[in-house]
């Protein structure tokens, strides 16, 4: 069992001088133990910030500048890019790229995500050795299971742990790896002076999560390798991404289509969000607009038994 400790403020050593723990927002103790157990998955240290979206802010304080420009991969996740564009006033250049071919050469920072939502596309690993910029992969759908992106190069692992990570939908929480003691220190320093962090109940979900990550999306990946197949034999679906990796297919259906369909569906929740153990779909178009294929429905499978889920899905598609 996980004891969460909520701890705001340690009281200082008989001496006066602090202990390891001093206040919350710089670090504590439930925050340590699930840091150290990702950093061992990752290969590097690794930090919790509040959400991922907190992790997308920390990498732009800690590794940006006015005038910095980010190439960030064409179809990754749209908030991320929303975020990214935040800082625009700022003087960051923000600019797009297809991640499975070589990033632009002046980029100082290269953003890429493996594999992309809800494009699902990978990328270039080849490509990316020879670039000089900094290289952020986040591995949000992959998770260290499938990808450990320091392996394969990458300065920076980031992860919206809010997904499967911790796996449950019921945790907010964002996570940076990397195996560099300056950019670790670095993104401490914006963790604690910019408030990113992470509250102690989400980082003990994180560490309920690693316990059972593997057997999850292992499942998970195999149920959907499965859908992606009966689901591209389907005479009512025009397309259907799945990249060989984990638990996450889009697919597309006529434009008109895809809100009888998300909606018609009995045991698969319609609602956003992804990496959970129940199955969830949603139309994209209603959030990332003309960006996507209005027929576009992103499907996260969760642990249920393939044959339910696919008499739920194929139930749902008749009214296609
Ligand atoms: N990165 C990816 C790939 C995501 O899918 C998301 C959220 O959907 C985020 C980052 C942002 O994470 P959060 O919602 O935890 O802020």
């Amino acid at each position: 069992m996980t004891l969460v400790d909520r701890t705001t403020a340690w009281a200082y050593d008989g001496d006066g001088e602090p202990r390891e723990f001093v206040y919350q927002r710089y670090a504590h103790p439930t925050g340590k133990a699930a840091e150290d157990a990702l950093g061992a998955l990752e290969r590097g240290d690794a930090l919790l910030f509040g959400s991922g979206t907190a992790a997308v802010t920390a990498c732009v304080f800690a590794f940006c500048a006015p005038g910095t420009t980010v190439a960030l991969a064409e179809g990754a996740y749209f908030g991320t890019g929303a975020t990214l564009r935040e800082f625009e006033p700022w003087g960051l250049r923000v600019v797009e790229f297809d991640q499975t071919g070589a990033a632009p050469p002046d980029a100082d920072v290269v953003w890429v995500e493996a594999p992309s939502n809800p494009f699902l596309t990978l990328p270039s690993w080849d490509a990316l050795r020879g670039h000089g910029g900094l290289v952020v992969c986040d591995a949000t759908v992959s998770t260290p299971v499938f990808l450990r992106p320091l392996d394969e190069g990458a300065d920076v692992s980031l992860h919206s742990a809010t997904k499967y990570l911790t796996g449950h939908h019921d945790a907010l929480l964002g996570a940076i790896a990397t195996c560099d003691p300056e950019k670790r220190d670095r993104l401490y320093q914006v963790r604690m002076r910019l408030g990113l962090s992470a509250a102690p109940d989400a980082a003990a979900a994180l560490l309920r999560g690693l316990d059972t990550l593997e057997v999850r999306v292992r499942r998970q990946a195999e149920t959907s390798a499965e859908l992606a197949r009966r689901l591209a034999e389907h005479p009512a679906v025009l397309r259907v991404r799945y990249p060989g990796v984990g638990g996450l297919i889009t697919f597309d259906v006529a434009d008109d289509a895809a809100r009888r369909v998300e909606t018609s569906t009995k045991l698969i929740e319609n609602m956003t969000s992804l990496g959970g153990v129940r199955t969830t779909m949603e139309s994209r178009h209603r959030w990332e607009g003309d960006r996507v294929p209005r027929g576009l429905l992103r499907l996260s499978v969760g642990l249920e038994d393939v044959d339910v889920l696919w008499d739920d899905l194929s139930g749902a598609l008749e009214n296609a």
